[in-house]
């Protein structure tokens, strides 16, 4: 463990709100993954409940040509467009962007996860469970489904935060950004008062954000590691393993941005392709001094350099998109 580098990083106070705010992201997502497997089950057996016709019976007829992709879904059968009018019937966001390309609607009859996934952002297909998304999958969630009964601006302050905490191009956050991201998270959380692991990240996430977060450099045998005012006491290597988890959020945030713009409009698509590798330079600069973090990011970092390449190449196509040969 390079703990100087560490202890480097956390002499920031910026980087070290950014870390923190991360953080309360974690607690967030863990507090939510209970809830939201539970609601999901719900939800569905109350759409098979008013719909008897969409249960497990009903299967699709027409096999890989029910394939949706990204936010295009043009059923091939019965059963999976009724699925698609039931689903947008839920959904509050129902005229932008639905990200279809997540689902695979031959499973909707039978699985409630496969539904709820029509609900979240892009770039969840092969996630199986609460258990492997982030934070804002789930927030986006709670946000799109009507199913959750919840102040849906407390949502959305929570998912701005969310993005700028991941965008923030340094990993810095200032000390009132971070006073402001703690009324929106404690507002939302609010919102679970009858849910015990919610308000039990309450006091957690307040106890994490009041607190002053030192690292101690070990004199010999000494204890090292970061510790609370409040007792609580985090070793380096959770915080080592906090700020992976962000930067590996960060990383695959930067890919799948990266991903999308390729079917942007040429003028526009030079513009974000630019933004995109400042961004990823920023990170990378970062990941030179800080060993670390590098070593542990090495595979994600090259899945975006090949994707990079891909790119250049004159005649790329989105990876993994089935279009038709164009070109006679
Ligand atoms: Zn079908």
């Amino acid at each position: 463990m390079v703990l100087s580098e560490l202890a480097a990083r956390l002499n920031c106070a910026e980087y070290k709100n950014w870390v923190k705010a991360g953080h309360c992201l974690l607690l967030l997502r863990g507090c939510l993954q209970g809830f939201v497997a539970r609601e999901v089950l719900a939800f569905h057996r109350g759409l098979l409940a008013a719909a008897p016709s969409l249960g497990p019976r009903a299967a699709c007829r027409s096999g890989s040509r029910c394939n949706p992709r990204a936010r295009q879904f043009q059923p091939q059968c019965q059963v999976c467009a009724e699925w698609k009018r039931e689903i947008l019937k839920h959904h509050t966001n129902r005229n932008g962007d639905v990200h279809w390309g997540n689902c695979r609607p031959g499973r909707w009859p039978v699985d409630a996860w496969e539904v709820a996934k029509a609900f979240m952002p892009r770039g969840l297909a092969d996630k199986t469970s609460p258990k492997e998304c982030d934070a804002v999958a789930l927030l986006s969630l709670i946000n799109s489904c009507d199913h959750f009964t919840v102040d849906r601006k407390k949502v959305t302050e929570v998912i701005k935060c969310r993005n700028e905490i991941m965008h923030s191009s340094e990993m810095k956050v200032s000390s009132l950004w971070l006073q402001d991201f703690q009324v929106k998270i404690q507002n939302f959380l609010n919102e679970f008062r009858n849910i015990p692991e919610i308000v039990a990240t309450y006091t957690r996430i307040e106890q994490l954000l009041t607190s002053d977060w030192a690292v101690h450099i070990p004199v010999e045998d000494q204890r090292d590691g970061c510790e609370y005012e409040t007792g609580v006491y985090l070793s380096e290597s959770q915080v080592n393993e906090i700020e992976m988890e962000l930067l590996k959020e960060k990383l695959q945030e930067i890919y799948l941005q990266a991903q999308e713009q390729d079917v942007l409009p040429e003028e526009v698509k030079k513009k974000e392709k630019k933004k995109i590798l400042n961004r990823l330079q920023v990170v990378k600069e970062f990941l030179r001094s800080n060993k670390d973090l590098r070593n542990g990011l090495r595979e994600d970092l090259q899945k975006l350099d090949s994707l990079h390449l891909q790119q250049q190449k004159p005649d790329s196509k989105e990876p993994g998109a089935q279009k038709p040969e164009g070109k006679a």
